[in-house]
Formats: structure tokens, C-alpha cells, sequence
């Protein structure tokens, strides 16, 4: 693999590849010592419906939060793990229905977190809430846009008029200099709209872009993901557009696969095939966006997964190894969060790709990518499981050795 393939330009879509010296970023820590994020669920309070929605969001909070001083603790339990400290994102449900929140962001901001928040978009999230929160020292906000136009992003929510105010908190976001990222869940029904929201993302100025990849689980089991074929050809498409916005993908490891795959070999042409989805992609790519795009640097993925460098903490406490896999391996409420991170017998064995079973366990990206534990797990029951999201055919096989043959 190169560590600078020359600067080119692929056509069409206007993307132009500039060098990148890696084409994933390695934690510079021990995964199973420390993780690199920590999404912690405040409440599952929402005035949302969405369609996808992984909390099966309520309309009130739960008299069995989490309280503040639980949630000070459960902070106080994740610097303890020291410097690099864990990234925190509170989410929700909507987090913004917690009064709380400036307390606990800024008790997370004075002990050295890293603190982002995941709000709903709803009457709460006003300028002044969001510029009181960013003085508590929340440095990033992240925004829902699930569809191009206020017709699906609105269906997808449940709620009309969510798709203006979005575009309009969006804006709030970065004017109040909160850092954006923009959240896009794939499925059947918006995949052709990718490129669209892809311009909605650059106009609007995001930071970064997260494309996740649905899990039937949740209220998410009403929609349709997308099959294997599909999301690889989506996978090239976000690569190609990588050099526009900085994207990360949710519950689709193997794009850190395909970002080494292409590493080095994009100036040939047929190296990866354009396939009809990748190719309609790149067309409505090419027809909406002017060229006048400054191409930047692609941010490589970072290599995290499920209970490997990432955890989840629901409302009431309990841990998952993400919030898409739900089976528990400890409550904060019983024992520090750092005890159970380190000690649980199934993060263990998220973190041994050796154990994989099928295509993920004898594939030579198993240490960088794994695959997809949610998807494993939503689908056959295991969660070491192969990950039937994936296409990919392992060429090397198994035996060849865990970190020294990382690709
Ligand atoms: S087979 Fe599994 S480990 Fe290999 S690239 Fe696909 S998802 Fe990743």
C-alpha cells in the first residue's frame, strides 16, 4: 500500500483524490485498556418519532435515569481512565429534555472530556441553549439528515417541518462555533438521495459526515437496509467523495477495508469496477455539484468497533459494546465503568477478530475492520458472527497472524 499516492482526479463527480499518508488511523492506545468513545444514552426522552429509531425514544424521562450524581460519576469513572481520555457524545433520546445537561457537560469539560452532544431537533434546541451549552465546553453537535428534501427527512422523523429546522440548528450550530457533524442513516428508501445530502452537508458548512449503515433492531426494523452489493457500491461512492467532507461510517467497519483496498490503486480505473448504484451515484454527483469544491485531505476512518475502543451506556446505566447490540455486559450502577470495559468476558471477545466466525474470522482485514458486530448479532444471534453486510472474500485465510499482519 502506498503511503502517497499522487494527486489525480477521477471522473466524473468532480473528486479529486489528494495524497494521505495513512489510509486508516490506528488508536494510539491499547483498545482493551481504554476506549476511544463513549456514547452515553442521558435519557430515552423524545418528542421525535423516527422511523429508525434505535431507543424506541418515549415521550417522558424515565424516573430511572441515571441521576446527576450517577452521571457525574459515570464521568468522573471515564477520566479516571487518563490521558488520551475517552471522546463523550451524550445522546438520547433527545438529550436536550435533560435540565441537567450544562451541569454535567461542564463537570465532563472540567475533568479533561472531550464533551458532543446528539440532540433531537425540536423546540428545545435554541440558540441560547446551544450557546449555554458551548460555554459548559461542548465542543461538537450533532444534527439528523435523513432525506434531501422536507418530504422524506420529515416521513423518516415522524414530524413535519423537522427538515427546515434542521437546515436552520444547523447553522445555529456553527454559528454559535460548536463543530458540526451531520448524521445520515442509509436505507433502500433514501439511498438515491445520497448525493444530494451530501451537497445539503457541504453547504451547510459540517465538519464531518456520518453515514450509518441500518441495523434491523429498534423501531429501524420497520425500514429496509440495504443488501451487501448496495452498501459496498455506497462504500466507493462515500470513498470517492471522501476528499469533500470528512466521513466517518456507523455499523459498516469494512469502509476502513475499502479505504485500504483503495489505497494506492485509484488511479486505475477498473481496480474496483463502478457498479449501476456506485455509478447513478457518482452521475447525480457530478450534475449537482459545480467542480468549484476545494478537495481537501480525506480523513481516514479510525479503527473502533464494537467494545473495541467504543462503548455504550444506556439511560439507566447499563453497558453495551454499542448502541446497536444490545446485550448487556454490566450496569455503572453496580461496578466503574473502567471495571467493566476492561473485564467483560463478551468485549473480550469482540476483541479477538481471531474468534470471528465465517468470512470475518478468516480475513486478512480482520484486525482493522472486523465487521460489523450489530449486524452479526441482529441477524443470526451471535454476535461473533460473520457480518452478512459485508461482500468481501477472505484470499489469505486464517493463521496469518492478528496485529503484525494488520493490512
Ligand atoms: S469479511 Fe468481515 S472482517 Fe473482512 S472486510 Fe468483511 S466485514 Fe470486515
Amino acid at each position: 500500500m502506498s503511503d502517497t499516492s499522487p494527486e489525480h482526479s477521477r471522473t466524473p463527480g468532480a473528486v479529486v483524490h489528494v495524497a494521505h499518508k495513512r489510509p486508516v488511523r490506528l488508536m494510539h492506545h491499547d483498545a482493551s485498556e481504554r476506549p476511544f468513545i463513549v456514547i452515553w444514552e442521558v435519557t430515552r426522552a423524545c418528542q421525535l418519532v423516527c422511523t429508525h429509531c434505535r431507543a424506541d425514544a418515549i415521550r417522558t424521562r424515565n424516573p430511572l435515569e441515571l441521576t446527576t450524581d450517577e452521571g457525574r460519576r459515570l464521568l468522573d469513572d471515564l477520566a479516571s481512565f487518563g490521558s488520551p481520555r475517552p471522546l463523550v457524545v451524550l445522546t438520547g433520546g433527545d438529550p436536550f429534555e435533560r435540565p441537567d445537561l450544562p451541569e454535567l457537560v461542564a463537570h465532563g469539560t472540567k475533568i479533561g472530556l472531550s464533551m458532543a452532544l446528539s440532540p433531537s431537533v425540536t423546540d428545545r434546541l435554541t440558540r441560547s441553549v446551544l450557546v449555554e451549552l458551548r460555554d459548559a465546553g461542548a465542543k461538537a453537535v450533532s444534527l439528523s439528515l435523513d432525506g434531501a428534501s422536507a418530504e422524506t427527512h420529515d416521513a423518516f422523523r415522524g414530524v413535519e417541518g423537522v427538515f427546515d429546522a434542521t437546515l436552520e440548528a444547523a447553522s445555529t450550530v456553527r454559528e454559535v462555533g460548536l463543530r458540526l457533524q451531520i448524521n445520515t442513516t442509509v436505507t433502500r428508501g433514501n439511498v438515491h438521495e445520497l448525493p444530494r445530502m451530501l451537497k445539503s452537508v457541504l453547504d451547510l458548512g459540517a465538519d464531518l459526515w456520518s453515514v450509518f449503515f441500518l441495523i434491523p433492531t429498534g423501531r429501524g426494523k420497520q425500514l429496509e437496509p440495504l443488501t451487501a452489493a448496495d452498501e459496498e457500491e455506497v462504500l466507493h461512492w462515500l470513498h470517492d467523495v471522501s476528499t469533500l467532507v470528512a466521513i466517518k461510517t456507523t455499523e459498516a467497519p469494512h469502509y476502513r477495508r475499502i479505504a485500504i483496498q483503495r489505497a494506492g490503486v485509484d488511479a486505475l480505473d477498473d481496480a474496483f469496477p463502478v457498479g449501476p448504484l456506485r455509478s447513478r451515484l457518482r452521475h447525480d454527483t457530478a450534475e449537482l455539484l459545480t467542480g468549484q469544491e476545494a478537495p481537501r485531505r480525506p480523513r481516514p476512518p479510525i479503527d473502533v468497533n464494537s467494545g473495541r475502543g467504543f462503548a455504550f451506556v444506556d439511560h439507566v446505566g447499563v453497558v453495551y459494546p454499542s448502541g446497536f447490540l444490545p446485550i448487556a455486559v454490566g450496569s455503572v450502577r453496580d461496578q466503574p465503568f473502567p471495571e467493566i470495559y476492561r473485564g467483560s468476558e463478551l468485549l473480550q471477545g469482540l476483541r479477538n477478530p481471531d474468534g470471528f466466525g465465517g468470512r470475518c474470522g478468516q480475513c486478512e482485514f480482520r484486525t482493522v475492520c472486523g465487521g460489523s458486530r450489530s449486524h452479526a448479532y441482529a441477524t443470526t444471534g451471535d454476535p461473533l458472527a460473520e457480518d452478512p453486510s459485508c461482500l468481501f472474500q477472505p484470499v489469505l485465510g486464517h493463521g496469518l497472524g492478528g496485529e503484525a499482519q494488520r493490512p
